[in-house]
This record gives structure tokens, sequence and C-alpha cells, in this order.
């Protein structure tokens, strides 16, 4: 086979509109692009994982609103199951992020590159143990106990195909009777946990500020 030398790639064509996000900073007003998702405030230097976090329950809401318009039930419920999955996510980006930039507060920098959001318990154990920090205690236990349990079934979705097995019932002290069942998932629930989850942010966000 003989190569035929040809034109190269323009380097711009890697520079996408697509590959930036426009940020409106929260601190300071200034608007901003940033390269991927997530950066400083050039003006204020606030960061906007929070700003970050808020947007995508936003558009968790709309899809909520949009899936309880929906007559075809089974669709209906795959909506509210997938706005149940990118709540946890937009959480778990966010909340990974907020570490990330404060590493060098941490009693151990090079763990905090591994932390992870989608199991709340055991995220607040990494965080008492990296920033000293008792995330749980500083959000009330109802609003708690809402997340973990909706974040237990987000793990249920996403690993179980939505079988209830003996770590979710350990996990949220549901009856082991609920094992082999199907989870169900309110809409209700999901629509509380997207107000929840904004307020564990910015408690998240408040908690690592704190000196
Ligand atoms: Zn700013």
């Amino acid at each position: 086979m003989k190569l035929q030398p040809g034109r190269p790639w323009p380097i711009r064509h890697y520079r996408e509109k697509a590959l930036e996000t426009d940020v409106t900073c929260d601190g300071c007003s200034l608007e901003y692009t940033v390269f991927g998702v997530f950066g400083f405030c050039p003006d204020c230097r606030q960061h906007n994982s929070e700003t970050i976090l808020k947007r995508n329950l936003l558009l968790t809401g709309k899809q909520l609103a949009l899936a309880i318009t929906l007559s075809d039930l089974d669709f209906r419920r795959h909506m509210v199951e997938d706005a149940l999955e990118n709540c946890v996510s937009a959480f778990d980006g966010f909340a990974r992020e907020a570490c990330r930039v404060r590493s060098a507060d941490s009693a151990d920098p090079s763990r905090t590159g591994s932390l992870s959001f989608q199991n709340l318990p055991r995220a607040a154990a990494r965080l008492q143990e990296l920033f000293g920090v008792d995330l749980e205690a500083a959000v009330g236990a109802a609003d708690w106990a809402l997340a973990h349990g909706s974040f237990m079934k987000r793990h249920l979705l996403a690993h179980r195909s939505g079988v209830i097995d003996q770590q979710y019932c350990d996990a949220t002290g549901e009856t082991s009777a609920l094992i082999g069942r199907r989870v169900v998932v309110e809409e209700e629930q999901v629509q509380r946990l997207v107000d929840v989850v904004e307020g564990i942010g910015s408690t998240l966000v408040r908690l690592l500020e704190a000196p």
C-alpha cells in the first residue's frame, strides 16, 4: 500500500465551542469562558464548582418537569430514574472538583484525587479524614437520610438493574423482605432531592472554605 501525503488536519478543529463552558460568576457576576467545565473566575478567583452544580441540578429539575407530563408510564419511570442518576452524577462531579481545588489544605493531597461521592456516609468519612470537616453533622438529618437513600437507589439502578439487594437494605435500614424486588423511585423524592443536593453542595463548599 502506498501512502499519499495529505494535508495536515488544521489544529483549530480541536478548539470547538462545544469544548468550552460559558459561566457567570456567582461572586462578582463576571461572564467568562472556561475550557472544559470547571475553572476559577479570572476577576475574583472564585471557583465555579457550585455554579456548575446548580446549573446541572436546574437541568435535572427540567427533566423531571418534562417526565411527569409523559403518558407512557415506562418512559416516564425511565426519565425519573435517569433524573435521579443525573442528580447523583452532578453532585459527584461537583464535590470531586471542590475537593480537588483544595487538596493542598488536606491531610493527604495524594488521596483527594480518588474521592467519590456516590455513597454519602463513605464520602463523609473520607472528608473527615482528609479535611477534618463533618458534612453529615452540617446537613439536617432528614435531608441527609433522603439524599443517602436516594444515592443508594441510584447504585441499584446503575449496578443491579434496579433490583434490591442485601447491601442496599444494610445501608438504608430497609427490611430485607424487599430483596429481589425492583426499587421504586418516587417522583416527589427526586424533586426534593434536587433541592437537598443543592443544599449539601453549598454546605460542603462552606465547610471546605472555613479556616
Ligand atoms: Zn468572580
